[in-house]
């Protein structure tokens, strides 16, 4: 079974240590995630691509107990749902990132922990392995 990225232009694939995509304003420099084609806080379109830093500090995180309204959602339902890990994760102080966790256990998480992006199956479609990204806990 071949693996996919869930789409394109989201993070750096195929890849052994793969990053988010972003971008970064090159007038006032901030750094947004998924890219963007303006700046959310000033008139610039000039976005450049700007690669996230693999790892982080979690900043905020809860569980998601039941399958999401679908769409967007358009993993697993029913029996073969698994509940997930959510939360923000900050990277190199520039951007808050909402992501799938990899430990569904909050009481295993704690406020300012280190995460490492890790590329996860996601579902299946058309006999390949779609992958999506998620943070695990380092250590
Ligand atoms: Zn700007």
């Amino acid at each position: 079974m071949a693996q996919v990225p869930i789409a394109d232009g989201i993070f750096t694939w195929p890849s052994d240590q793969p990053q988010l995509i972003g971008s970064r304003c090159t007038l006032c420099q901030i750094v947004t995630f998924p890219a963007q084609v303006s700046c959310p806080r000033c008139p610039s379109t000039a976005m450049e691509e700007h690669l996230l830093a693999r790892r982080g500090r979690l900043w905020a995180w809860t569980t998601q107990d039941f399958p999401p309204p679908s769409p967007p959602y358009a993993g697993p339902t029913g029996d073969a749902f698994v509940p997930f890990g959510v939360g923000y994760v900050e990277l190199g102080g520039e951007v808050r990132v909402e992501a799938r966790l990899t430990e569904a256990d909050p009481s295993a998480l704690t406020q300012g922990m280190e995460m490492e992006l890790v590329l996860v199956p996601f579902r299946d479609r058309d006999g390949d392995e779609v992958m999506t990204f998620a943070f695990r806990p380092v250590g």
